[in-house]
């Protein structure tokens, strides 16, 4: 995290050498967002909704850049930019916003069995509108295309729901083609991009979606700001609103902006489209760091698709090691075994288990998630703590046979 951390002086930090490899439950705020973010926390306060005078419409100037810069990084219009609380309101937002828009009786929402519980909680929530499909995934954790196409009934399918890239493997889905699919079938087409926008191109032109969800504490922003892209604005799909209030965000989603995150995203999603490529290069090149040393003791497998993946994510599983051990064995290595989100279930991985996973082996399961912050001594230290405690672990295995494996500890 190096520099990022040390300019910092206002949060706590807790230990100056953890290591911190689990970008995709959250990234820290960069330094350029938190300054642009500063002023709206002290003198810019004026509320954007209050355009009658000057401090109102400095926020509401401030806003509207932000989601220009927001609008660019996905390539959309900035009026097609709907800003929310975190990405979990905007699927909630675009997945019972359509649903409750009088539009669902007799119809089916198609998504898949790994979707993030964002996703599929917001599905079950709807199963007595609607019937839902959960698709089951490949071995990769990829979906079968041509399976989809038998799955989507034409002229019944309501929504097709397919993330652009999972948080726990990583894996990057063909969402062009699957949009044309949903299309054919007379559907729209939702992605919750939470995890590929601002790590991979994202261009909601191209791939032809309707409705995309994703959150700035992904891309170095801050908590508590999310957006929902709705191909072209208010006019074209009709979406209920899911709180009653105010006329904000054209309204769509009422409630007086949170107008320093907003700032925030904006500043994170500017710098995302300038250095992009450049940060996905380099934790690319760590991430083959890692998994070739992790890979050079015996049994460390890479869980899902080795190709079409997030340059920053490597899922290994270390056959015959309990991963909250050693995670507890890695000391200050902050990683994750599945989703921050799953780890408070205390279940097994169900994306690992998508992808037909035994139990133990989702529990020997780790998700190594790299980020802007991540230094080539960082990987060489974890790796160093791994290789010392694998072998450790399995030895103490093989003498007291394996016990219960302990629930999994963490996964975002
Ligand atoms: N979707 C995916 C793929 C995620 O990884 C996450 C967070 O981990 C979410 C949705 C929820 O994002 P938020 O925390 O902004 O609600």
């Amino acid at each position: 995290m190096g520099d990022n951390r040390r300019q910092c002086r206002i949060c706590p930090v807790h230990d100056e050498n953890a290591i911190y490899l689990d970008y995709n439950a959250t990234t820290p705020i960069d330094r350029r967002v938190r300054q642009c973010m500063m002023p709206f926390l002290s003198h810019a306060f004026g509320n954007p909704s209050s355009g009658n005078h000057s401090f109102g419409r400095e926020t509401a100037d401030a806003v509207e850049l932000a989601r220009y810069h927001v609008a660019q990084l996905v390539h959309a219009s900035p009026n097609e930019i709907f800003f929310t609380s975190c990405a979990t309101e905007s699927i909630n937002l675009a997945v019972k916003g359509l649903a409750y828009s009088g539009q669902a009786a007799g119809k089916t929402i198609v998504t898949t069995a790994a979707e993030h519980e964002a996703v599929l909680a917001t599905c079950r929530q709807l199963e007595d509108r609607l019937q839902v499909t959960f698709l089951s995934v490949t071995r990769s954790g990829s979906i079968d295309l041509l399976g989809v196409t038998y799955r989507v009934p034409r002229g019944r399918t309501l929504l097709v729901s397919l993330m652009w890239a999972n948080n726990e493997i990583g894996t990057i889905y063909p969402i062009r083609e699957a949009a044309e699919i949903a299309h054919r079938s007379g559907a729209l087409f939702f992605t919750d991009a939470t995890q590929a926008v601002g790590k991979i191109p994202v261009n909601v032109r191209a791939s032809g979606v309707d409705l995309m969800a994703f959150s700035a504490h992904k891309l170095y922003g801050p908590k508590g700001v999310g957006a929902l892209f709705v191909r072209g604005g208010r006019s074209e799909i009709k979406l209920q609103p899911l709180l009653a209030g105010g006329r904000q965000e054209q309204g769509l989603r009422g409630g007086t902006l949170n107008v320093p995150g907003i700032v925030g995203f904006g500043e994170a999603c500017r710098i995302a489209k300038m250095e992009m490529s450049e940060e996905a290069s380099r934790t690319s090149r760590l991430r083959g760091l890692l998994e070739e040393r992790l890979r050079s003791l015996p049994n460390v497998i890479i869980n899902g698709d080795g190709q079409s993946r997030l340059p920053n994510t490597s899922n290994l599983r270390f056959l015959g090691v309990d991963a909250p051990t050693l995670i507890r064995e890695m000391g200050n290595v902050a990683v994750s075994t599945g989703s921050a989100c799953s780890s408070q279930s205390g279940s097994p991985s169900h994306v690992l288990k998508a992808i037909g996973m035994c139990d133990s082996c989702t529990c020997s399961s780790i998700r190594f998630s790299l980020g802007r912050f991540t230094t080539e001594q960082e990987v060489n230290v974890t790796v160093q703590k791994v290789a010392t405690a694998v072998p450790k672990l399995r030895a103490t295995t093989r003498q007291s046979g394996p016990g219960p494996h302990a629930k999994p500890a963490s996964v975002g």
